[in-house]
């Protein structure tokens, strides 16, 4: 049997809903996994394909969008199931037909992030590990933000960057970095349900203009982590920052810690890919130690 019957049968068994797909479309963008369309003419799913071992990523990102979802605040897909079939792990949830966004989206995406940053905890981390883009992202709970960011977030970058053969220099910057860190962050800031990729890749607009966002990593944290990565490569409009800010100030001091916020993507992009990030993230780190 073929994969996408095997699928298709495993979307009726969860929906309660007969599925017969015409073949599957496939969709271009995606960095880490192949994404196809299955559609019946109705009903219309988005299905991601990766190795079988991968299964865990895509439960992970499901139960993500989940979370998301439960905070009823910005629009994201909604799971629907997720498994083996013939040798590949898949992940299938709701897809969305995307539009156009103008600056009332914008304005709008800023308002419901805020909200969705009002989902707190009393910890930082999360319910399971999850992976940033294809690098392990450890969740572990702990009630200290400096801790939480030192341990599972720089800290484990920078020893991915040394065993990936980075030399000595980004090991000594990140050894004095991390020395530095209660000085750089001095911030408890509340444990605020974040997306954890939200780069401008990772938001659309639906057809009537409502803001999506998807591909999630998802964990409680600083909600300034969200906010920085947006700026890191662009494509998040002045008028989702006055949103944000009007619904939701943001604190004195942000500037320094979004510079240390971004250097843990940067440093993942060059665990990733190597190349230009690694220079990136060590004129960031000089220039981060140059603050303290
Ligand atoms: P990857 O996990 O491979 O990085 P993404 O989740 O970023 O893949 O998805 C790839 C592209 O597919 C996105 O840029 C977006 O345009 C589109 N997309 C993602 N999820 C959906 C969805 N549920 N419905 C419609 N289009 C989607």
């Amino acid at each position: 049997m073929s994969i996408w019957k095997r699928i298709a049968e495993q979307i009726s068994s969860v929906t309660g809903e007969a599925f017969n797909p015409q073949e599957p479309k496939h969709v271009g963008g995606g960095c880490i996994n192949t994404a196809v369309k299955l559609s019946d003419g109705q009903s219309t799913f988005f299905v991601k394909l990766n190795r079988a071992e991968l299964l865990d990523m895509f439960e992970a990102e499901s139960e993500g969008l989940a979370a998301l979802a439960a905070s009823q605040s910005i629009r994201v897909p909604i799971p629907v199931c997720s498994g083996v079939a013939e040798g590949q792990a898949y992940f299938v949830m709701e897809a969305i037909p995307m539009g156009h966004g103008g600056s009332k989206s914008m304005e709008l995406a800023g308002r419901q992030l805020a909200e969705m940053h009002r989902v707190r905890e009393n910890r930082y981390g999360w319910q399971r590990d999850n992976t940033i883009g294809s690098t392990p992202q450890a969740n572990t709970w702990t009630d200290d933000w400096v801790d939480f960011w030192r341990q599972h977030r720089l800290g484990f970058q920078l020893e991915l960057a040394v065993r990936n053969g980075y030399g000595r220099s980004i090991q000594t910057l990140g050894e004095h970095l991390l020395d530095r860190f209660p000085v750089l962050i001095d911030h408890a800031p509340q444990p605020s349900l974040l997306h954890g990729d939200l780069w401008g890749g990772n938001l659309a607009y639906d057809e009537s203009g409502g803001p999506v966002i998807y591909d999630p990593a998802v964990y409680y944290g600083d909600r300034e982590a969200d906010l920085a990565m947006t700026e890191l490569f662009g494509g998040f409009g002045q008028a989702f920052y006055a949103a944000y800010r009007e619904a939701w100030p943001i604190d004195p001091g942000y500037g320094v810690r979004k510079s240390l916020y971004n250097l843990y993507h940067i440093l993942n992009h060059a665990n990733m890919f190597g190349g230009g990030y690694l220079g990136q993230a060590t004129g960031l780190m000089e220039r981060l130690l140059a603050e303290v």
